[in-house]
């Protein structure tokens, strides 16, 4: 056991608090992290503000970068203290039908840390290990599987990215939708996770790549990323991408905003063949009206796209790779960091809507 400094949620919509809590050590197949780096998600924020139900009190985060600090005894790994890592909240068995299939989102295996949560307050109460991860705090104690290597020269802030955001971004393009050159594409939303699709839709060659976005800085952001396009949801979108595209809409809009409004505005701007690909994730509760003859008459189809249906520890090393390679900009998409003791600043930079990602680094 270690006690740590961590950011408590300890009821909803209210303020993150600094704390010392206990983390319990790692058992086999488990491994403690040192965290150097922590982005926030939008999904971190609908926990604290209520629109996802959790148990209380709660340590959020989940796109961790750190430096990997004790192996629970007993754990086979080719991971030593002192490695670099990305932490996702992505946990798998290895040993279900889905781990079988390689559908990692999707592994319904029940691992220790699913029975069990590492942390806890100074008096012994159980804290919820929210997200699989609890990464907004100074250490993390992880499923192995959750556990990326990565290399020393990626700085951290970035290598956060890629455990949830840009993943989830890149592999809607990759993997869900797994858009091929000459696609026309629509990414509604430009945070971080659609900013990623955006430069994912740019590396697989799309002819156009459509970026919506009430905010201008986003929209110029967009077009410095790769977007070919970048205009206003309060634009008539459908009339502007049957011109851009000589009257055939898109092969694939993602949806990367959590607005319910955008869906019902998304299914009108899909080709015949096309698709729709769900990205952001709507408050509990939020429903959606489409019409099934419309859909079944024009070959269309609705995908669900969970962490962009990724496989981490084969998409974290390719991104590495594009990003080495100078096809996919990290450096853009950190908005600012904050040290974990200003983590209410951060969280509220994103609920601003400004931000692409801000980033905690517990040890500054
Ligand atoms: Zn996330
Ligand atoms: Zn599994």
């Amino acid at each position: 056991m270690t006690l740590i400094k961590a950011a408590v949620c300890n009821e909803s919509k209210t303020d993150l608090t600094i704390e010392e809590i206990k983390l319990l050590s790692p058992e086999q197949d488990e491994i403690r992290v040192t965290v150097e780096a922590c982005a926030i998600c939008h999904s971190d924020i609908t926990y604290i503000d209520g629109g996802w139900s959790i148990g209380y009190p709660v340590v959020l985060g989940h796109e961790v970068s750190g430096k990997v600090t004790e192996v629970g005894p007993g754990t086979k790994t080719k991971l030593d203290i002192g490695d670099q890592v990305v932490v996702s909240l992505i946990r798998t068995c290895g040993k279900c039908l889905a781990c079988k299939r390689g559908h990692d989102v999707a592994c319904t295996g029940k691992l220790r840390l699913h029975e069990t949560s590492p942390l806890a307050t100074k008096t012994g109460e159980v804290i919820t290990h929210g997200l699989n991860t609890g990464g907004f705090a100074e250490e993390v104690v992880v499923h192995i599987s959750q556990c990326v290597p990565v290399p020393k020269d990626l700085p951290a802030a970035f290598a956060a990215l890629l455990g949830c955001g840009v993943m989830t971004g890149l592999g809607a393009v990759f993997n869900t939708a797994q858009v091929e050159s000459g696609d026309t594409t629509v990414i509604v939303g430009c945070g971080g996770v659609g900013l990623a699709s955006v430069q994912g839709a740019k590396i697989s060659e799309a002819e156009y790549v459509i970026a919506v976005d009430p905010l201008e800085n986003k929209r110029e952001l967009a077009i410095e990323l790769g977007a070919t396009h970048a205009l206003e949801p309060s634009e008539d979108l459908h009339e502007i991408i049957q011109d851009i595209t000589g009257g055939r809409l898109a092969d694939f809009v993602f949806v990367s905003t959590a607005a319910p409004s955008a869906i019902s505005m998304s299914m009108q701007l899909i080709a015949p063949m096309g698709a729709l690909v769900l990205v952001g994730m709507p408050e509990d509760g939020v429903k959606s009206e489409f019409d099934p003859g419309l859909l079944a008459a024009r070959n269309q189809r609705i995908l669900g796209s969970k962490m962009g249906t990724s496989k981490p520890h084969f998409d974290i090393p390719a991104m590495v790779d594009l990003w080495r390679d100078g096809k996919l900009d990290l450096e853009n998409m950190v908005s600012s960091t904050y040290p974990l003791e200003n983590i209410n600043d951060a969280l509220n930079e994103m609920r601003s809507g400004s931000a692409i990602r801000t980033v905690i680094c517990p040890g500054v």
